[in-house]
């Protein structure tokens, strides 16, 4: 498996992070269906493949019911590439996502990050939640602390950070991320081993 996925709402950051990671632009795909394009990159000393995926999540001009559209084709592309997939990069915006993640916890909703974090668990996929705009956040650890318990990652998040990784996309601060993403991919090469 050689592919990196970026899921997120739309807005968070992606495409930033996208071209911080690969040094290109990367067109981003702001309808339902997915292209698969074969953006091959060097990370962490190897091939990967990265994808973005469609953002959901409010947009402007864009009515109701397209939201849920493009989180199920987000859904069905990574059931289908599960295989491939080495790792899903899911993107928070640090400032928004903890009044974003309870705003839509209910009795019957479940938000959908919090839903595309357990889909990859689910399918073995090695997720890595990137909490992009960390310039923005005053009260780092608690904001931290915060996002990863709403994705039973118990505080404190530092016992986390293979899986949650603080950034600045825009300032190209993406340490934590690669570190993180480094780990998850000796660690594969280790099972490899085997
Ligand atoms: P996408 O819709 O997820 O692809 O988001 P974009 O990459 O287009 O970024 C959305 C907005 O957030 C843009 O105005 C970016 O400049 C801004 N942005 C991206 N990364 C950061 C960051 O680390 N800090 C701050 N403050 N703004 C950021």
């Amino acid at each position: 498996s050689d592919e990196v996925v970026l899921v997120g709402r739309s807005n968070v950051g992606k495409s930033t992070l996208m071209r911080e990671l690969t040094g290109h632009k990367v067109p981003t795909g702001q309808k339902p269906g997915v292209t698969r394009q074969p953006n091959h990159f060097d990370w962490a000393s190897e091939d990967f493949m990265f994808t973005d995926l469609p953002g959901f999540g409010y947009m402007q001009g864009v009515e109701d019911g397209h939201e849920e559209a493009i989180k199920t084709e987000v859904v069905r592309y990574i059931e289908e590439y599960a295989d491939n997939i080495m790792l899903g990069v899911l993107v928070l915006d640090g400032k928004a996502a903890v009044d974003i993640i309870d705003r839509h916890s209910g009795e019957d909703e479940i938000p959908h990050v919090v839903e595309l974090y357990y889909l990859l668990e689910e399918l073995g996929i090695q997720p890595v939640v990137a909490v992009n705009k960390m310039d923005k956040v005053d009260d780092r650890d608690e904001r931290l602390d915060d996002i990863g318990e709403r994705l039973g990652l118990y505080p404190p998040w530092k016992q986390w950070q293979d899986v949650i990784a603080p950034i600045t996309a825009k300032k190209g601060k993406i340490t934590a991320l690669e570190d993180a993403a480094n780990n998850h991919f000796e660690a594969a090469k280790r099972d490899e081993l085997k």
